[in-house]
């Protein structure tokens, strides 16, 4: 009998705060988002790290944008695509050779705010952060859906209760 497992496929940060952006005066970030990981694993389902798009292109430190200035920051958004096609091939190799258990992508989880990273509220024009664009192109030009959530640090209770729709089943995943 084929057994499925779920994943979310997660921001980088949520399991490792300190690629957040930071500088001298700011407070450095550091561990996990401890309360989010812990619902997933309560939820047994796994967690699929995702890469940090702004650390791997500028490093630490660095200082604050909004996705207009990474969008016009010269070869960023080629970054992003680049990253997507690497993550979503990857992705699928994984689901396609987990025969038993079968591994299905659930959800995808990124932050409020994030320029990058957010399934919504990226700041200025909102909606989707520039990785997510090119990485949730990449997954639905391979036929996966899955849900989009987003962890809002400012509301964390939430947030939580958000995560509960992973145990539902597909009818209102998001696929264009
Ligand atoms: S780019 Fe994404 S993973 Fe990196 S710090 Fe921002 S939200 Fe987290």
């Amino acid at each position: 009998m084929i057994k499925d497992v779920k994943i979310v496929a997660v921001a980088h940060c949520i399991l490792n705060q300190c690629t957040r952006w930071w500088n001298e005066e700011k407070e450095l970030s550091k561990g996990m988002l401890f309360e989010v990981v812990k619902k997933i694993s309560d939820m047994k389902i796994g967690i699929y790290q995702l890469p940090c798009p702004e650390i791997l292109f500028l490093g630490n430190p660095r200082i604050e944008l909004t996705k207009d200035e990474y969008n016009a920051l010269v070869g960023f958004r080629e970054h992003a695509k680049k990253l997507a096609l690497k993550v979503a091939s990857e992705i699928e190799e994984l689901i396609s050779k987990s025969r038993n258990p079968k591994i299905h992508l659930s959800g995808i989880l990124g932050l409020s705010r994030s320029p990058n990273c957010s399934c919504y509220t990226a700041p200025l024009k909102g909606g989707m952060g520039i990785f997510f664009e090119e990485l949730i192109f990449e997954l639905n030009k391979r036929g996966f859906s899955f849900h989009l959530f987003d962890v809002d640090v400012k509301d964390l209770k939430r947030s939580l209760i958000d995560l509960d729709k992973l145990h539902g089943d597909n009818s209102s995943k998001f696929a264009r």
